[in-house]
């Protein structure tokens, strides 16, 4: 007989510790990777690379630190659909990979919930490349200033007021200064404004930590509106505030209003909601216990609000590590077992020295929130990439 082959799609938080626990396991199958990149990316880090703090490198490393060749076969390619008659992955440059049990874990894209020109016009934070276009997109338009001195170069909008946006804004708010000196602008000329629907900005936190996120950035300069955004074009962007329209010209807007699961979920056939699958107890799909769908194209249903538990690296990586037992447990034709999610807590950095969270029930601020921050990065690096990645690649000074 032949042995059977597990394919697992996307090498983020989900799919990598997947693939890490089932290497652990040795089961006897062949394991199969197939990612677009070759390496893996902090994808909660990426704020930073938007905003200039860090550099790309430091928060991705390579695949090879995981994948054991021995046991795994590596395709670097981007995955176009699953087609699910004839149990097979079809990829963009390479021939269909077939499988006997699928994982997917592709992530999130950005959903622009249909606001006219916002796909091209909007930046959004979900990529390596797409991070590194708004870091030069922010220097190009102060340059640009330097040139003909236009307002709008110096204006810097943001769509949404929730976990990313803050993350990005304090971030934002450390560089600034840096670009003022580079290229010598009055620093009353730099505008940094979030538009929000609601007055409740980072909704997953009560409101006296959420009034303190506020209250932070404001003090170090970033302006809240409250208003909708419907329409941005090439000049500026367009929001409704108090029954009114009203526009703003800015040079830079970045879109953190909203994300979906993979457009591949979408492509498949699934059964989804804006890119999600709501999945069985164990985590496979209510029609194809062969499929198994974790992170942020799959919703799982928090008992205590009925509602789907919130997108996080928290839930992909202790989703993956069911799927692995169960991946391995439906091969020895042994029972799966349900998914139950732990929540460890929620910490949203407001940049340097600086975060708000609440762990095991107990609000955070200030310092002990941002050491609290650094030691979940550093938790989740040991946990995919290992100790030596973690000592690599790790947070552990203050300042940074
Ligand atoms: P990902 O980790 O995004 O991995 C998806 C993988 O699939 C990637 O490797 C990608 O290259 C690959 N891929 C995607 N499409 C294709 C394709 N078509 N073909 C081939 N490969 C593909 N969560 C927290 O728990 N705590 C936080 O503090 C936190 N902070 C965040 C800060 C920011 C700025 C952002 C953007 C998110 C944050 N999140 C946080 C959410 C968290 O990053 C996601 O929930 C998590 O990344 C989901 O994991 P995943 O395995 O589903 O997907």
């Amino acid at each position: 007989l032949d042995r059977k082959r597990i394919v697992i799609l996307g090498a983020g938080y989900g799919g990598l510790r997947a693939l890490k626990k089932l290497q652990k396991m040795k089961p006897d199958a062949e394991l199969f990777l197939i990612d677009k990149n070759d390496y893996h990316c902090e994808t909660t880090s990426l704020h930073e690379v938007a905003a200039g703090t860090a550099d790309a490198e430091e928060i991705c490393y390579s695949l090879n630190l995981v994948i054991d060749r021995k046991r795994t076969t590596f395709i670097q390619d981007t995955v176009m659909r699953v087609d699910r008659k004839f149990k097979r992955v079809i990829l963009k440059e390479h021939e269909p990979i077939a499988y006997d049990y699928l994982l997917i874990s592709l992530g999130f894209e950005p959903e622009y919930f249909g606001i006219a020109g916002m796909d091209h016009y909007g930046l959004s934070i979900s990529d390596i490349p797409s991070v590194t276009r708004i870091r030069a997109h922010i220097e190009g338009e102060f340059k640009k200033w330097t040139n003909d001195h236009r307002p709008e170069h110096l204006i810097i909008a943001v769509g949404g007021a929730g976990f990313t946006s803050f993350e990005f804004l304090g971030e934002l708010t450390h560089r600034i200064p840096k670009l003022i000196e580079r290229y010598q602008v009055d620093r009353q000329l730099v505008r940094v404004i979030c538009i929000e629907p609601t007055s409740d900005a980072l909704p997953m936190f009560n409101r006296h930590l959420a009034e303190y996120g506020a209250h932070k950035l404001s003090d170090r300069g970033v302006a809240f509106v409250i208003g909708r955004v419907s329409g941005i074009d090439g000049e500026q962007i367009y929001y409704k505030a108090d029954n009114q329209e009203h526009t703003l010209r800015a040079g830079t807007f970045i879109w953190t209003g909203g994300v979906s699961g993979s457009s591949v979920v979408i492509e498949s056939g699934f059964d989804q909601r804006r890119g999600r699958v709501m999945v069985t107890d164990d985590l496979s799909v209510a029609d194809d216990a062969t499929i198994l769908i974790i992170g942020d194209c799959s919703a799982v249903i928090d008992p205590e609000s009925g509602r789907p538990y919130p997108t996080t690296a928290q839930i992909a990586m202790q989703q993956a590590d069911c799927a692995a037992y169960n991946l391995n447990a439906m091969l020895d034709g042994r029972p799966t077992k349900p998914f139950v999610f732990k929540f460890m807590g929620t910490v949203c950095s407001l940049g340097r020295d600086d975060a708000v969270g609440e762990i095991m029930g107990r609000d955070l601020k200030g310092r002990p929130a941002s050491i609290m921050k650094k030691v979940i990065e550093n938790r989740s690096l040991a946990k995919i990439g290992g100790v030596e990645t973690m000592i690599k690649k790790g947070r552990f000074s203050l300042s940074k």
